[in-house]
């Protein structure tokens, strides 16, 4: 698919609103559309990388950034030491739909394992 089309590299693009919750030179979060948790952002690498298959040693730093993020937002709302999830799906199986890699950051409810 190419980048024009990507729904995620329109929202970095501000082509598509999103509410943004976090940014650095690397990666943007905002809250997902549909949270599944009463804390759901979505953190993205601003350089479109469709799925982790997809991820080479060069975006090593660019992936560390999703995870800082993330981390970053869980400890601000208060869920560094209760817990969060921070999860990646990928391909069909796991029910990827958009294909530029997002890291969900999910908190706030007990959330359970295995997942569905
Ligand atoms: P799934 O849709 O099965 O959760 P993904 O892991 O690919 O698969 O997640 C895509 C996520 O993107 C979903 O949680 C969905 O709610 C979210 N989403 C889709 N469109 C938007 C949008 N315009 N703004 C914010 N989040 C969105």
């Amino acid at each position: 698919m190419p980048e024009s089309d990507c729904l995620f590299c329109k929202i970095r693009d501000g082509l598509i609103p999103a509410k943004i919750v976090y940014q650095d030179e690397n990666c943007l979060a905002f809250e997902d559309i549909n949270p599944q948790a009463p804390t759901h952002v979505l953190f993205i690498p601003r350089k479109h990388i469709a799925t982790v298959n997809d991820i080479t040693v060069e975006d090593r730093e660019l992936v560390g950034s999703l995870y800082m993020g993330a981390a970053k937002v869980a400890r601000e709302r208060g869920f560094a030491d209760t817990g969060y999830r921070v999860v990646m799906n990928t391909q069909r199986d796991a029910g990827q739909t958009v294909f530029h890699i997002h890291l969900h950051l999910l908190a706030g409810r007990t959330l359970h394992w295995p997942p569905g």
